[in-house]
């Protein structure tokens, strides 16, 4: 077979599978918005059998010939074209799912819909035994699988290649070695500083309409678009790519918490901005997808935080929440809602953490995930573990397990080696932004004006264009002429926190 035949075949049927893949994307959003509760059990059904069909497919013999015949050839030739990364990403998907029984992959679809939808339980309830045994269902399968795609391998570690292709146990926690000490010593400064926010301004009347009205001002202000996309709410904000033209965000919206709404608006347009800058012409090719979790929730991030919690952007836009919010506002100056918007103390809640204590709370559950994908810790230990990481780091412990190892469902979901994605987010979050920043300067008068093209472009050019062309670590490399490095984060988090706190 003529190579170039073969890699048509192959992006043919790659790219149904990719619509079939869709398919499976648009009942998850609706299984986090709408479903009835009754609805579960029937789409847990549906959800494992689309897992099947889907790795049917992905495991197809046919794959197997295909790149059989692309060895070796023309095509591969230049190892960052376009063909050579979509043959290169393809092949490492193909070998990972033939070594995965198409059994195992249905009992995880079954077992992860049904887990999620226990987690709501045990949450409600605040009862960790309650959900316990999912989490033993759940991890058993997890290591399972695991042990099938890289025998004698460190089972966290193929966990977290799922997620973060490239990236080993061994950098990741480097990583966040370098900032834990740093993270608690910053936490404690501020703590022992005499400045305080006046956070009672966050929780007054905000009328839910007019939120909603103001986030989707914000959202197409940053670039979000309408068009090809729309906004929900959920109990979880989520964002959810559809097709290449149909990308969904979803929010929640609370009377009393001006913050839930808007950042968490602006945290998914982040999203929702690296997947409307890939090229929909390569939808389903691995140049035409993002390429890690962590790059990903790397522009969630500097959306929300280094953007939308920036004083620039708050001199444009605060007069425009005064005009909407004025019953909340009107006695409030800019300085003292930049910073109430921005106030840092230890708390239990990972979600509502602020910038500084935020990668504390995603180091704890890395060591908790660790520990028990290790073996090291029983699942009946959890919440006793849990408590004490959260004494230990932020000098605050969980009164019942909502408030401490119950507040995420990720595990219920299969989402195991999944948390360290989150600070490996805000890591090259901040290096990007430190590059975009010196390459193009005054990016604070832009934010002012209420422009954000040139950032966006800057992202587009260096980040989304890429697709999956380099892994994530050269393509940080790339764009910022550095490898991962956490000093970037730790300067940023110095300099802005520094001047609100006078330090
Ligand atoms: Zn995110």
């Amino acid at each position: 077979m003529q190579p170039r035949q073969a890699y048509e075949e192959l992006t043919r049927k790659v790219k149904e599978e990719a619509v079939l893949a869709s398919c499976v994307e648009v009942l998850g959003w609706d299984e986090e918005t709408y479903i009835p509760g009754a609805g579960v059990a029937h789409r847990a059904e549906q959800q494992a059998l689309l897992a099947g069909l889907l790795h049917d497919r992905a495991t197809d013999p046919r794959l197997g010939e295909l790149f059989a015949a692309l060895e070796g050839s023309d095509l591969i030739a230049d190892p960052d074209s376009a063909e050579a990364v979509n043959i290169r990403e393809l092949r490492r998907l193909y070998d990972r799912a033939v070594r995965l029984p198409r059994s195992l992959v249905e009992e995880l679809a079954r077992i992860t819909s049904i887990a999620q939808r226990e987690w709501v339980t045990a949450y409600e309830r605040s009862d960790w035994s309650y959900f316990q045994p999912w989490v033993e269902k759940v991890l058993k399968l997890k290591r399972a699988e695991a042990a099938a795609l890289r025998p004698d391998h460190d089972l966290y570690e193929t966990m977290l290649d799922e997620y973060e292709p490239g990236m080993t146990v061994r950098q990741v926690a480097a990583l966040f070695d370098a900032l834990r000490g740093e993270l608690i010593e910053l936490t404690g400064t501020i703590a022992a500083s005499p400045r305080r926010a006046n956070l009672s301004i966050l929780h007054r009347s905000y009328p839910l309409d007019r939120q909603r009205q103001f986030g989707e001002t914000a959202a197409a202000a940053v670039g979000f678009d309408f068009r090809r996309g729309r906004l929900d709410t959920s109990p979880h904000p989520f964002f959810a790519r559809l097709g290449p033209s149909d990308c969904r965000i979803t929010t929640r919206f609370n009377h009393h918490r001006f913050g839930d709404g808007l950042f968490g608006i602006l945290h998914e347009v982040g999203h929702a901005l690296y997947e409307q800058g890939l090229d929909p012409e390569a939808y389903g090719l691995p140049i035409g997808e993002s390429v890690s979790i962590g790059v990903h929730e790397s522009q969630a991030r500097l959306w929300e935080n280094t953007v939308g919690r920036s004083l620039p952007f708050w001199r444009h836009f605060y007069p425009q929440a005064r005009a909407l919010f004025p019953d909340a506002l009107h006695d409030v100056s800019l300085d003292e809602f930049y910073f109430a918007i921005n106030h840092v103390a230890p708390s239990l809640n990972r979600v509502r953490a602020d910038e500084v204590t935020y990668n504390l709370h995603i180091l704890i559950r890395f060591e908790v995930e660790r520990a028990l994908v290790a073996g090291d810790l029983d699942t009946a230990d959890v919440p006793g573990a849990w408590n004490e990481l959260y004494r230990r780091y932020l000098g605050v412990i969980p009164a019942n397990d909502a408030e401490g190892c119950l507040q995420d469902g990720h595990w219920g979901g299969g989402l195991i080696g999944y948390f360290p994605t989150y600070t490996l987010g805000n890591l090259f979050a901040a290096q990007l932004f430190e590059r975009a920043s010196a390459e193009l300067r005054n990016l604070d008068d832009d934010f002012s004006q209420g422009r954000f093209d040139r950032l966006l472009d800057w992202l587009q050019q260096r980040v989304y264009r890429h697709g999956q062309r380099y892994p994530a670590p050269r393509l940080i490399e790339h764009a910022t002429g550095a490898a991962p490095d956490h000093h970037p984060l730790l300067a940023a988090l110095r300099r802005k926190y520094g001047e609100l706190y006078r330090l």
